[in-house]
């Protein structure tokens, strides 16, 4: 019910597999006459896609259902996106090689290094198989960024950072913050997500000139663009840059704002930052919001001047483990 009504109000929903109870004939037969626009996953957290990739593995359960559902989507008229999941890859990280690694040494499981250009032109690659071979309106590129300012602490990030900027190569965390050293790594944090988001949106235009909307975790328990800057490396200036359409994925780690106090604290975050907001397009996206709390996010969307509100059903299957990586909780 509550589906029919965000969807009534304008939501685009986000469709995985996954995480959905609807199956897509179900989702077209129930809301096919209520929907402008629809986003499917093309490629999981899991790394396999939902189509015919000849780059990644193709999902053993739902390999066909991006391919099928956004041809039926474009051919009745309705506009449509792809998602995919940047360096939260559960089949590449399985290579030690590539795994993001923790200071101390701990793998950050599911996640890629971001600073391993062989997996810029894995993705690059996919995005356009993707752009290639259906008449899609956007790419979503969600999941580009370090989970906490923990990682990347992996040898080829430890190594290069040695040797460019001449320090003792097994060094922590801890020893760098206590450096004038810690900015230039914080620098080359976003220089990495950055590199990522720029060689997906160039590869991407040279096929086709499609929106590449790239995300920005934004979170009370992190102090919004803060801890999106310092934890995540997804900094609103430098990723301006390499995108023309950010995506502010809100509260993905607390409940959404569904009360007037919540909100105005959220806005005055967003308001701080609305010289670079207003130079460039945004959209929203929410995870599993009520239709109290989607409704607080139209008031967003109007004070930003914001195009889209992406929205999911529920919450990733994957929610709770991922909270507790991004807050630095228990791990
Ligand atoms: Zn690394």
């Amino acid at each position: 019910m509550s589906i029919e009504t965000i969807i009534n109000q304008g939501g685009t929903l986000v469709i995985d597999p996954y995480n959905t109870s609807l199956s897509p004939d179900e989702f077209l037969t129930k809301y096919g006459n209520i929907v402008d626009s629809l986003c499917i996953v093309a490629k999981s957290e899991h790394g396999s896609t939902y189509y015919q990739s000849s780059t990644a593995p193709k999902d053993p359960k739902y390999g066909e259902l991006f391919s099928a559902f956004s041809q039926i989507a474009t051919d009745i008229g309705i506009q449509t996106f792809a998602l995919i999941h940047g360096n939260m890859d559960a089949y590449f990280s399985r290579d030690p090689n590539f795994q993001m690694q923790r200071s101390g040494g701990n793998p950050v499981p599911n996640y890629v290094c971001l600073n391993q250009k062989v997996y810029w032109q894995y993705l690059s690659a996919i995005t356009a198989e993707i752009t290639n071979t259906t008449a899609i309106d956007g790419i979503i590129l969600k999941d580009v960024h370090y989970p906490r300012d923990t990682a990347c602490f992996c040898d080829n990030c430890r190594m290069s950072f040695a040797t460019d900027y001449d320090y003792n190569r097994d060094f922590s965390l801890e020893q760098l913050k206590r450096s004038p050293k810690i900015n230039t790594w914080n620098n080359l944090r976003q220089q990495s997500t950055n590199g990522l988001i720029s060689s997906i949106v160039q590869r991407v235009h040279s096929e086709r000139k499609v929106d590449v909307l790239s995300e920005i975790l934004l979170d009370p328990q992190t102090d919004y663009f803060e801890g999106a800057s310092s934890h995540f490396a997804q900094d609103i200036n430098s990723i301006s840059q390499a995108t023309s359409h950010i995506l502010f994925h809100l509260h993905p780690w607390s409940n959404l704002p569904s009360t007037q106090a919540e909100l105005d604290k959220l806005n005055e975050h967003l308001i701080g930052k609305l010289n670079i907001i207003n130079s460039i397009t945004n959209s929203l996206f929410l995870w599993g919001p009520t239709v109290e709390q989607y409704e607080f996010a139209m008031k967003v969307k109007d004070s930003l001047g914001s195009k889209y509100i992406f929205f999911t059903e529920d919450k990733p299957s994957s929610y709770l483990e991922r909270r507790s990586l991004h807050l630095g909780m228990g791990v």
